[in-house]
């Protein structure tokens, strides 16, 4: 296992670097992540049903119920958002990242790749117009046209768009390190983003619990933002 203070250095030496983000990043924000959100209210649905086109389609009003439970408007950036922001003002970096919060573009980093999407873009599945999220969060049909409402993120049972998965290969492809950071890195097809990576390009993850990785990486076992806060810029 890397300490912190090694794992600084490598962070530091990097020419170019990728962080591949997830739900750990954005816990110490306040923000739980969804698979602890179930059973709350939704009987026996799994979050998994909940957050599908499926039950988008055919039961709308449990689909809103549940994701209006995952809008949190009042959380702010912490320090990883703030000094991976701050990296990215020094020297090329690019963040594809899990999470739906919109925190990464809040912190204003320069390069996001919202992987699965942002909550608060939300627009009509009839007309495609786009609808400030604060008018979904008090009805999800649309008043000029009587369409559904949607936020824009990639639901279970729906396909990525080119444009994303070309922005995040592209910006795996760049990267001399590449830093997966809060996420057990279990979930595809965002873990196989690592196959895009340059052959000479090292691997660094920081997450609480160990990574199961098939190439060689450096771990660096601890709570995310106790690495950041140690990085000066
Ligand atoms: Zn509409």
């Amino acid at each position: 296992m890397t300490a912190i203070k090694d794992a600084i250095k490598i962070i530091d030496a990097a020419p170019k670097i990728t962080f591949l983000t997830g739900a750990g990043v954005s816990t110490p924000s306040g923000i739980p992540d969804y698979r602890s959100l179930q059973g709350v209210y939704q009987g026996i649905d799994q979050p998994e049903y909940l957050l599908s086109h499926d039950c988008l389609v055919y039961e709308p009003q449990k689909f809103y119920q549940f994701i209006k439970q995952l809008y949190h408007p009042e959380a702010q950036p912490n320090i990883i958002h703030k000094k991976i922001a701050a990296l990215a003002r020094k020297k090329p970096v690019w963040v594809i990242s899990q999470n739906i919060d919109g925190l990464h573009d809040k912190a204003k980093t320069p390069h996001v790749v919202n992987f699965h999407g942002n909550l608060y873009d939300v627009y009509c599945c009839k007309c495609n117009q786009s609808i400030p999220w604060e008018k979904y969060l008090t009805c999800d049909i649309h008043e000029n046209c009587g369409g559904r409402l949607r936020p824009n993120i990639v639901l279970y049972g729906e396909g990525f768009t080119t444009d994303v998965v070309n922005h995040a290969t592209a910006a795996v492809k760049s990267a001399d390190l590449v830093v997966i950071v809060g996420t057990s890195f279990q979930v595809a097809p965002f873990n196989q983003l690592l196959y895009y990576r340059d052959k000479h390009a090292k691997i660094m993850a920081i997450n609480q619990t160990p990574l199961a990785i098939q190439e060689p990486f450096t771990m660096v076992q601890c709570a995310a933002e106790d690495l950041f806060k140690e990085i000066n810029i």
